[in-house]
């Protein structure tokens, strides 16, 4: 069986390393420079700094024992961080939480390694064929063709690739919220003089705000703190510059903080649908309708683990069918 899966995030990758694991080879196409989605690093002039999902967490034993393997592999470590509720200084929730180590990035690409992924291809259409399902490239090229599919892009962006080939998915899709995010490195001239390294704000524009070199084996880092608005205010403020949004974060931490840091430079990326927090909850971890399947945290609980452990349900699913067809029965 030919099966194509759209987005290297974790849900694609869980999903790919899952076939794998089975016998069964896939290609991973994704639109981004190199794999990783949501859980991606940004090189920068300054070192790499993690501008998407923070850390995670690990709740479910399936999902701890990987994690275990990933710490045994040297790319998951514990963060060990106190997060704050500022101005309050209450402390934060209690948690295990975790990060890849150099940078949030190194997951993906550990996750990835050995597979086929081909970065920097956007599937921009999807058509459903005698011979199977083809997809197409944002020129119009073929990008080949494929008796399944698993789609574990952002809920928007699956709900556009499917409605016409797929419009019972499309219409799910069209159900999980997905908010935005303003996400700003905030590389400083020297280090703050604050007693925490994290925190949630719990007014104003800013949601979290963290010191990047005090997650584990970011020894080179200079000061760089990462600050988060709210998904209220990116949602109103999401067509403004990253200048003007690097600017006003900026001056709402200098507030929260009651200092003014001596700031190199701003780096400003806008998530447009950075968390869904109308996550779908399907118990069984995926979406299908015939050779098509939907995977990714929308369609679990919004988080990096609920989408490691999508795809990973939406690849066994797959496992299934095809020990099905060749009469071999499936568990
Ligand atoms: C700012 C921010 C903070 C976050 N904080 C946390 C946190 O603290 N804890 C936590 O657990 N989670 C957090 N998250 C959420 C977490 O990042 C996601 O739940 C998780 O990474 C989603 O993985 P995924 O594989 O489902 O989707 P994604 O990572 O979005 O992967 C989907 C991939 O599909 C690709 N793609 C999309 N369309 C196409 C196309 N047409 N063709 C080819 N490729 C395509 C994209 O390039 C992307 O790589 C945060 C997210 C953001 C943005």
């Amino acid at each position: 069986m030919r099966i194509a899966i759209i987005g290297a995030g974790i849900a694609g990758l869980s999903a790919g390393r899952a076939l794998q694991a089975a016998g069964i080879d896939s290609v991973v196409f994704d639109k981004g420079r190199g794999p990783g989605g949501r859980m991606v690093s940004k090189r920068t002039e300054y070192g790499a700094i993690d501008l998407g999902a923070q850390y995670f967490t690990a709740r479910d034993g399936e999902f701890r024992a990987a994690v275990d393997e990933w710490q045994s592999a040297g790319v998951v470590a514990p963060w060990p961080v106190n997060p704050l509720v500022l101005p309050e200084r209450q402390p934060a929730r209690p948690e295990t939480r975790l990060v890849a180590v150099p940078r949030m990035s190194a997951l993906a690409r550990h996750l990835a390694d050995g597979l086929d992924v081909q970065s920097g291809i956007q599937v921009s259409e999807i058509t459903r064929e005698l011979s199977g399902w083809v997809l197409s490239g944002r020129h119009g090229e073929s990008l080949g063709e494929f008796d399944a599919l698993l789609l574990t892009a952002p809920a928007p962006q699956t709900q556009s690739l499917l409605a016409e080939p797929c419009p019972r998915l499309a219409a799910r899709a069209a159900a999980s919220r997905m908010q935005p995010c303003w996400s700003v490195g905030l590389v400083l001239e020297r280090p703050l003089e604050v007693d925490f390294d994290a925190g949630f704000p719990s007014s104003g524009p800013l949601g979290w705000v963290a010191r990047s070199g005090s997650r584990p084996d970011r020894p080179h880092l200079p000061e760089i703190w990462t600050l988060h608005a709210t998904a209220a205010w990116s949602e109103a403020n999401i067509e403004w510059s990253p200048e003007a949004v690097g600017e006003y974060l900026s001056t709402a931490f200098a507030e929260l903080i009651r200092q003014t840091p001596l700031v190199t430079a701003r780096i400003a990326h806008r998530w447009r649908f950075a968390r869904a927090r109308g996550a779908l909850a399907e118990s069984v971890g995926y979406l299908e309708h015939e050779d098509v399947l939907c995977a990714g945290d929308w369609v679990t609980d919004g988080r990096v683990e609920g989408a490691w452990r999508s795809g990973r349900a939406a690849a066994r699913r797959l496992v299934n069918r095809l020990m099905e067809r060749s009469g071999q029965g499936g568990g």
